[in-house]
């Protein structure tokens, strides 16, 4: 409760800070906030670079493949993203997709914490490769990462001049954050539950990212019923500006009542051309009425054409080629953010609330 109450109050404070630079008065503004979505093919990667210049990944993507994600994860934070070394690096669950390359990755470049749901001693989903890939998760981070639980934050450093920032952990382990006392959310009338996910998916940690009057929701895998304990009865997340579409756009996830609730300006979905995209969660997507742009990594080849999103919010459009990501790049007075497909393609701006 104590955290969410901090999150309201940088909310306050954000407007705050906005009002003053409406009066011309100097905040000391610096470079904005980066988001990175990399193309890692249905698995998952991103990278957010504060206006401090540290740097969080959430997920390394797949292992092997000749290294192609250890390469474009390495490439965006060294090349694009302009650093030496990753501040934090936060494993949402055990998925291979999402944990692939945390040892080579550590030995390219320092990496400062390492954040996860908990480790757990058996993995039955995936027990031979979690058996040798979590050996080599305690070597990369010498057995001191950290667990990560609903209401606890990343200690990002703060700009004494600029607009707060702040990363909670909203949820992890199928534990979410309460927030008690506040209204109840009226969409919640019509949540129906799903049967009961034992996967680790609905133990992913899902985390709000708060700047300013900016708000960014990545929930890794979470699935149905997690979402709704998000939302319901109190809605603790929404609304935000930008969403990660949950599960690579999967139709277990991306629930009707959670999606109004976080009732999102800007969506990008995380998939590959044959992984995530689910027609059911593109359509619930567009459906919308606040939603003014869905971006996908690839189309979704299964499927036809136009139960995708639309042709000019698709950043990698030839199946032939991949390795673009979207980047989200949020202006320092947090009125406003872009997004392009690398570093300027494609612009559109979107105002925050
Ligand atoms: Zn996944």
């Amino acid at each position: 409760m104590k955290s969410i109450v901090l999150i309201r109050l940088i909310r306050c404070a954000g407007r705050l800070f906005l009002g003053l630079s409406l009066l011309g008065v100097s905040t000391g503004w610096g470079r904005p906030l980066e988001i990175y979505f990399i193309d890692v093919l249905g698995g998952a990667a991103v990278l957010i670079v504060t206006p401090q210049g540290e740097s969080v990944l959430i997920d390394s993507g797949w292992p092997g493949e000749e290294d192609r994600d250890l390469n474009r994860i390495h490439d965006t934070l060294v090349t694009k993203a302009g650093c030496s070394k990753l501040d934090y690096l936060i494993t949402t669950h055990w998925h291979r997709d999402h944990y692939g390359n945390v040892l080579p990755l550590s030995r390219r470049v320092p990496i400062g914490v390492f954040y996860d749901r908990g480790i757990p001693d058996s993995f039955e989903e995936d027990a031979t490769f979690f058996r040798r890939m979590i050996e080599e998760y305690q070597q990369a981070t010498g057995g001191r990462s950290k667990v990560l639980r609903p209401g606890d934050f990343v200690d990002l450093k703060q700009d004494p001049d600029g607009l707060p920032l702040s990363l909670v952990c909203v949820a992890a382990n199928r534990q979410v954050i309460r927030l008690q006392g506040a209204e109840e959310n009226p969409a919640c009338e019509r949540a129906e539950p799903q049967a009961e996910d034992f996967s680790d998916n609905a133990r992913s940690i899902a985390l709000l990212l708060s700047y300013g009057d900016f708000q960014f929701f990545s929930g890794g895998d979470i699935t149905w019923n997690i979402e709704t304990r998000l939302v319901c009865p109190v809605n603790t997340v929404g609304p935000v500006d930008l969403y990660m579409v949950n599960h690579h756009g999967a139709d277990s996830s991306n629930n009707p009542v959670f999606l109004r609730s976080l009732d999102p300006i800007a969506a990008v979905m995380c998939n590959g051309p044959a992984k995530g995209g689910s027609p059911a969660t593109i359509q619930r997507l567009k459906d919308l009425p606040g939603l003014q742009a869905l971006y996908q990594l690839h189309w979704n080849i299964q499927i036809p054409k136009e139960q995708n999103t639309a042709a000019g919010f698709i950043a990698n459009p030839d199946p032939q080629t991949s390795g673009q990501y979207i980047m989200a790049s949020v202006a320092p007075d947090t009125k406003s953010f872009v997004v392009t497909f690398g570093k300027d393609t494609n612009p559109r701006t979107f105002l925050c609330r």
